[in-house]
């Protein structure tokens, strides 16, 4: 059995600095689009890029690497932020996540309370 991933998000936004693809389904991409009051087409154009197995589309980043959605006060698009962002860690991490989440191996629980 895998182990069961232990994690409480610090909001520090380490994840949406990883180098990796942000990928967005049709789904996101209608949800994305309707939430930042854009056509999905002029989403894509802006938002946009082809994903590096070029099998979907993925959130581009800005100049500094992160994703174009971090700001200083969190996500934009938190409300409708992407399956993939929704999913991390559990459903989905990638390589070495927890290496750079100070939420891994972190939990809420503290035993006696
Ligand atoms: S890196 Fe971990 S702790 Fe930081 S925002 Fe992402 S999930 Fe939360
Ligand atoms: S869409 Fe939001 S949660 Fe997802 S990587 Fe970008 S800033 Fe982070």
């Amino acid at each position: 059995m895998d182990t069961p991933i232990i994690h409480t998000c610090q909001r520090c936004g380490a994840c949406c600095r990883w180098e990796g693809d942000v990928c967005v389904t049709n789904e996101d991409i209608t949800a994305i689009a309707a939430y930042l009051e854009m056509t999905e087409e002029d989403f894509i154009e802006q938002y946009c890029r082809l994903q590096r197995n070029r099998k979907g589309l993925s959130i581009i980043d800005a100049e500094d690497g992160a994703c174009i959605m971090l700001t200083e006060n969190g996500c934009r698009i938190q409300a409708v932020k992407p399956q993939q962002c929704r999913d991390f860690p559990y459903k989905w991490n990638f390589p070495g996540w927890e290496n750079r989440c100070p939420g891994a191996g972190k939990t809420s629980y503290t035993p006696g309370e």
